[in-house]
């Protein structure tokens, strides 16, 4: 086969041809790795060891040729955001403090994956981490977004984002913590889903905010998406005691059932004056869009959107500060070349190794936790959070999924909001709601603004509902188009 149209296949497709021998897996490695290199100037990958590739692409073709019907994915090429720790390729966090770093383990996200015969291509770029909504905290640099390189690709998950859109991969994981999936999936014009807080495991997970960090899957379609899922979700009880007992599913043999009298909720709260007016017309005509699929549109109020600021800037940070105290120069990665004691040791380690908005995070949380604040904040932010999921539980009294814009703006310039830290949190408004409640939550390509950046509609559903928002997303992928668009030059 013609192997320039190979990055335009879908997982779906791609996984098609490689068990019809119309390509290999090697040629299909081999094509990607040409276009990260091309495409090296996007600041996507951070680390590639195309050995290891090429050899997980050969036991991929020899499977194939033993047992064409295997497993779905076998010899697809994907991506890991370089949160999840990996033996074959560096693992960083997008931190100094993990540079060169070489886990003895794979992530169990990883696994199950390679265990479906998933070729990985390589690591993606990150905010340090997973601490950021644009990508620019990266210690490795900033990734660009491949619509208009002048601009972020959003964050913490920037990296698996852009090269997807950009077709360095066909889908690539991301992790998800307050948006970390579905904001850079909205800024990219790609689909990205996070699934129920526990439904993937967190082993190997390199930890932000444990109560909330979850992994997901980034593509260009819902139907990809769900191939993904399928493969990553599953107890694993002896190595995340959080991961939920709910058995592993097969998203894909429901997502073509009709959205005929489907209740999509749509909060009032998310369309308030901080949304630009581009991004709330490409969601209302999406909403159209599903009312014509049979779907029946439901006024709901989620009152305490707001509130879901301070209260995760609250408690991601708590967790944070505690999760990073292990990284103290003597059990992982960075130290500091030269100090008197073991406290100086201490202190010019984790003053070289750490960027400005971690050490940021570190601060607050350990204020927010400290005797005399923890009842004025941390233990406060936690009574919030439990109202903040009794909202949604009251909602999907009325409703089956939440409809809503992902974010309240287009992407924005590299370097336009890179000292502002509040100006970075306020842009969660909308995915930190659905994060704190543990809920799934989903991103799909909706429509452009003006100066042709996509916009992202955000399908939330209850929990463990993640076959209705596949579902939806995949129906709405049918009847339009707005998932198949592509970047120029890509
Ligand atoms: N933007 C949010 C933050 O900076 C969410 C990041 C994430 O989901 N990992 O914390």
């Amino acid at each position: 086969m013609n192997s320039t149209a190979l990055h335009e296949l879908s997982v779906a497709q791609l996984a098609t041809q490689l068990r019809r021998r119309k390509v290999s897996a090697v040629e299909t490695a081999e094509h990607f790795l040409k276009r990260v290199h091309a495409n090296a100037a996007l600041g996507a990958f951070l680390d590639l060891n195309e050995d290891v590739t090429l050899a997980q692409a050969r036991a991929a073709d020899a499977a194939l040729a033993a047992d064409a019907a295997g497993a779905p994915l076998l010899g697809v090429p994907m991506a890991h955001k370089d949160i999840f720790v990996t033996r074959d390729f560096v693992s960083t966090a997008g931190s100094k403090m993990l540079a060169g770093y070489r886990s003895p383990f794979d992530a169990t996200v990883v696994t199950r994956l390679a265990e479906q015969g998933v070729v990985t291509l390589g690591k993606l770029n990150c905010d340090e981490f997973a601490m950021g909504s644009a990508n620019e905290n990266s210690a490795f640099g900033p990734v660009k977004n491949p619509w208009d390189c002048t601009r972020v690709p959003g964050g913490s998950s920037g990296g698996s984002a852009a090269a997807v859109a950009a077709r360095l991969v066909p889908a690539a994981t991301g992790t998800d913590t307050g948006g970390s999936i579905r904001q850079p999936a909205s800024f990219c014009g790609i689909t990205g889903i996070k699934p129920t807080y526990g439904r993937a495991s967190r082993y190997g997970m390199v930890a932000f905010a444990s109560s909330l960090d979850q992994a997901g899957a980034l593509a260009r379609s819902a139907e990809d998406c769900s191939l993904l899922l399928s493969a990553m979700c599953g107890p694993d009880p002896e190595r995340d005691s959080t991961s939920l007992d709910a058995p592993a599913e097969d998203f894909t043999v429901t997502l073509n059932a009709s959205l005929e009298g489907l209740r999509i909720g749509v909060p009032a709260e998310f369309f308030g004056a901080g949304l630009a007016s581009e991004v709330g017309t490409a969601i209302d005509n999406a909403l159209k869009e599903f009312q014509k699929l049979g779907a029946r549109l439901v006024p709901i109020s989620l009152p305490r959107t707001e509130l879901s600021i301070p209260v995760y800037y609250i408690i991601a940070p708590a967790e944070a500060s505690s999760n990073l105290s292990r990284f103290d120069g003597v059990k992982f990665g960075h130290r500091a070349a030269q100090y008197s004691d073991l406290i100086d040791m201490y202190k010019k380690t984790r003053t070289e190794g750490f960027g400005d908005e971690v050490k940021r995070r570190i601060m607050i949380g350990t204020y927010v936790l400290s005797h005399g604040y923890y009842d004025a904040y941390y233990l406060q932010a936690q009574k919030v959070r439990r109202m903040i999921a009794d909202d949604f539980r009251q909602a999907f009294r009325q409703c089956d999924v939440i409809a809503g814009p992902v974010a309240p703006t287009v992407a924005w310039k590299i370097g336009d909001k890179a000292d502002d830290p509040v100006a970075n949190y306020l842009a969660d408004i909308f995915t930190l709601p659905a994060s704190l409640a543990g809920l799934p939550g989903m991103s799909i390509p909706v429509g452009f603004s003006a100066d042709q950046m996509p916009v992202g509609m955000q399908l939330i559903g209850n929990y463990l509902q993640e076959a209705k928002l596949l579902n939806a997303a995949h129906r709405f992928q049918q009847a339009t188009d707005w998932h198949l668009a592509k970047p120029q030059g890509f």
